[in-house]
């Protein structure tokens, strides 16, 4: 593939990464301001969940930020035909439009923790329709594009190793706490959706 080509599939995903945290800005602003202001009604934050969420910035953001920014992984490049890079543009485009879908349907329920407010609502319209976790199906997705646009053993990969182990630690952890609060509510909205993809059959 020419070293053009290389730089824009680079610079595409560069892009992609600051579109994520536009995305998710006034959302992290409202969750701090509103921290703030009132108690959490339930808040599960321990040092294994900050590591975890360490893990996955370093995999996601770190090390292809220093693959696009410098040449120091450069040695690990490896050839893939362009259309693979192509898909990797179809891919981070369809993770923007659903992290952006999923943070405007999950309103003031967002938070980057897992936490319970007092006043949460649990939002089963929208995307969170036919999905419980939209926001980790677009973060697989940006993974997946991340493989697919930085063609590099160690920072195209980062993204979506060091991401596993954070979605299967939360996950569960996570369905858990919304039981405990929402109880049948959320047992029900579990039967009729699927984790990261729509559920087939009902
Ligand atoms: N797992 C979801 C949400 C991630 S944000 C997704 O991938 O789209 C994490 C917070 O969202 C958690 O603290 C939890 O309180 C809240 N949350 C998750 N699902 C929710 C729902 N259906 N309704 C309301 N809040 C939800």
């Amino acid at each position: 593939m020419p070293d053009t080509l290389r730089a824009t599939f680079k610079l595409l995903f560069f892009i992609g990464l600051i579109a994520v945290e536009v995305i998710r800005f006034p959302h992290r602003m409202r969750n701090k301001r509103e921290r703030q202001q009132k108690r959490l009604a339930s808040e599960r934050v321990t040092g294994a969940q900050i590591a975890l969420d360490m893990l996955a910035f370093t995999g996601m953001e770190v090390i292809p930020l220093i693959y696009v920014l410098t040449p120091w992984f450069n040695f690990a490049d490896y050839e893939l035909p362009v259309w693979v890079g192509g898909l990797g543009v179809i891919a981070l485009a369809s993770a923007l439009g659903l992290l952006w879908r999923a943070h405007a349907d999950l309103g003031r329920n967002w938070s980057p923790t897992l936490e319970i407010t007092p006043e949460h609502a649990l939002v089963t319209r929208g995307v969170y329709r036919s999905i419980r976790h939209p926001i980790y199906t677009a973060v697989w997705l940006l993974n997946l594009a991340q493989a697919l646009l930085l063609h590099n053993w160690i920072a195209g990969l980062a993204g979506l190793v060091l991401f596993l182990p954070v979605y299967l630690a939360r996950v569960p952890r996570e369905e858990q706490m919304m039981l405990e609060h929402f109880g049948e509510e959320y047992r029900s909205y579990m039967n009729r959706t699927g984790r990261l993809i729509p559920r087939l059959s009902r």
